[in-house]
């Protein structure tokens, strides 16, 4: 791996597309160099060097986060990590009724043991200054026909209010995002229609964009960020309030 520089340096999962993608672009545009990783080597090489070619300090690694020793290593190998941004994640839509026991441990696999993992790895090596960002999804308060993925976002926004206590003595602040629906790859299964009725759901009358996640996460890692810890922030164009039917 490069990353010899003076830098502060963030590692990015689930980086080669969607939110991943967008928050290594805003990251690197914010001054950070960027450890881009995903589970898709071949696509997250394409996306760093697209992002390298417009002059952003970018590299990218596989990584699979179910695969615990290759998060070991591949922390071991970065030269120092200021920030990490708990991506990755998946999403699948089935009714309680037909979901099975594997369905969900592969959720929590993903979505939440994997962000554990390295986040546990990235705080033993981080400085005072180190930020973890996790997103989880405005899921987490509830949500029809997707009853692994709600819980397992409940369970990230539980880890980062545990972490953030015990790592708030060392100075590492830890945060979670609280994404609304937002246009990635991720909502392949929804049909354009869908996604039209889905943004006039939102009281921005839009569907979100990745860059209105990296936008937020980049205020989150930045060592200027002294304050804030524990904390979900909602991004999600107002989703969460309620009302506006009447
Ligand atoms: P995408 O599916 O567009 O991107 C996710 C990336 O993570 C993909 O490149 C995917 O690779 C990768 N990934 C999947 N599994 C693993 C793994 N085991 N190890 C490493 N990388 C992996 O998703 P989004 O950008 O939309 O979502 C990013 C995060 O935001 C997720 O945690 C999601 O739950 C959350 N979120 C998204 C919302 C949305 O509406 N888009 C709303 C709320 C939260 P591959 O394609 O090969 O599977």
């Amino acid at each position: 791996m490069s990353q010899q520089t003076d830098m502060p340096i963030a590692l990015v999962t689930g980086a080669a597309r969607g939110i991943g993608l967008a928050t290594a672009e805003r990251l690197a545009a914010d001054g950070f160099h960027v450890v881009m990783t995903d589970v898709d080597r071949q696509a997250v090489e394409a996306s760093a060097a697209a992002l390298a070619e417009a002059g952003s300090s970018v590299e990218a690694q596989e990584l699979d986060i179910r695969d615990e020793r290759a998060c070991d290593a591949l922390l071991n190998r970065c030269s120092r990590v200021d920030a990490l941004v708990n991506n990755a994640g998946i999403f699948e839509v089935k009714k309680t009724a037909d979901l099975t026991t594997d369905d969900f441990r592969r959720m929590f696999d993903i979505n939440v043991i994997g962000m554990f993992v390295l986040a546990r790895g990235a705080a033993a090596r981080m400085t005072a200054s180190g930020r973890i960002v996790n997103i989880a999804s405005r899921a987490y308060l509830g949500a029809v026909d997707y009853a692994h993925y709600v819980s397992s976002k409940a369970a990230v926004v539980g880890l980062t209010r545990a972490l953030a206590l015990e790592l708030a003595p060392r100075g590492i602040l830890v945060n979670a995002i609280a994404p609304g629906v937002i246009d990635t790859p991720i909502l392949a299964a929804w049909s354009d229609e869908a996604r039209a009725k889905l943004a006039t759901a939102q009281p921005v009358g839009r569907l979100g964009r990745p860059e209105d996640i990296a936008a937020m996460v980049s205020f989150l890692a930045s060592a200027k960020t002294g304050f804030i810890t524990g904390q979900t922030i909602l991004v999600d164009g107002g989703r969460s309030l309620g009302g506006l039917a009447t």
